[in-house]
């Protein structure tokens, strides 16, 4: 905390404050990112937790997964709502939103 108050570096901005910006000036966290942008700030040691918890255990297929998928999609990020998920399973399922969207999914 050896910090000192100064004035908020945004041009123009009196406002004292200890950080680089005063609280109307902080950059947005993941501001110019897209789809990660609804990811949590702790996601990654969040990711962590979900996949130790189950083994990397695919939920899908039972097969080693070592990525996290929503089980309802949204942004629900309740270790609940998270499990682990396979590649093959994780692109089937991704595929298969992307077919629907383009109509053409079933063979
Ligand atoms: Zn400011
Ligand atoms: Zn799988």
């Amino acid at each position: 905390m050896g910090r000192k108050w100064g004035p908020c570096a945004a041009v123009r901005c009196p406002t004292l404050t200890s950080d680089t910006y005063c609280e109307a000036h902080k950059p947005v966290p993941y501001a110019t990112s897209t789809r990660r942008s609804r990811l949590p700030v702790d996601w990654p040691r969040l990711r962590q937790f979900v996949l130790r918890r189950d083994h990397f255990t695919c939920h899908l297929c039972g097969s080693y997964g070592n990525r996290v998928d929503h089980i309802v999609a949204g942004d629900n990020h309740h270790p609940d709502n998270l499990a682990p998920i396979c590649l093959v399973c994780d692109r089937r399922k991704s595929g298969h939103e992307g077919g629907i969207a383009q109509g053409r999914y079933r063979p």
